[in-house]
């Protein structure tokens, strides 16, 4: 689910706010000759391309069709997930957490947007959104259902909470009817908000 289309009544105003800050930001230290815009939008295409969460889709691919490599990843999400060459800035210390039939789990970073960058790429809008981050923990089946997801009443829903120190990794659980699916074709079902919590893993055309 993208972050357009669910139901919660965020503040598009206040983004739009925040946005102009930071062009008015961008261009008087630009001006000022503090950043080069050149390198700034390399950046951003850095991780709106080459850092996403199609990076953590391979790790929870690898996850579904390895055992060896999900045991690994549970033990040290860091070093699995290093393994597969998806490592720097904001994820060093990665915990990944396995949904099951009995228990599903949900990343917030109630304090500001801490998020595992080089696995998910940058965070959605409405991960840094108050009312996310503040209801993930008080009304969590009630966010979930926001997100269209209804899980069972036997689910427990465990709510994870991000810090600068320990960013989590969500691993859903593998959709049935895969079985004969590669690793590539099992990554394309796996979405963002997957592996965040808020969406569960897309079920295979028919
Ligand atoms: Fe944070």
């Amino acid at each position: 689910m993208s972050e357009h289309d669910h139901k919660h009544s965020h503040d598009h105003s206040e983004l739009g706010e925040m946005d102009l800050r930071v062009r008015a930001l961008e261009s008087v230290l630009t001006q000022k000759g503090y950043i080069d815009p050149v390198a700034l939008d390399r950046l951003i295409d850095t991780y709106q391309t080459r850092i996403g969460p199609h990076n953590g889709a391979r790790v929870v691919a690898r996850a579904w069709v390895d055992p060896a490599f999900r045991a690994r990843l549970l033990r040290d999400a860091s070093a699995a997930i290093a393994s597969l060459g998806y490592a720097g800035r904001q994820g060093e210390h990665m915990q990944a957490v396995a949904n099951t039939p009995g228990r599903h789990n949900l990343v917030v970073c109630t304090l500001c947007s801490c998020y595992p960058w080089p696995v998910l790429g940058l965070p959605p809008t409405w991960y840094k959104s108050a009312p996310y981050r503040s209801r993930a923990v008080r009304d969590p089946r009630g966010v979930l259902a926001d997100f269209g997801v209804v899980l069972p009443e036997y689910t427990e829903i465990r709510v994870w909470d991000s810090t600068a120190e320990l960013r989590y990794l969500v691993l859903p659980e593998r959709p049935a009817g895969t079985e004969s699916m590669d690793e590539e074709a099992l990554a394309s079902l796996i979405t963002r908000d997957s592996m965040i919590g808020t969406g569960l893993a897309l079920k295979p055309a028919p």
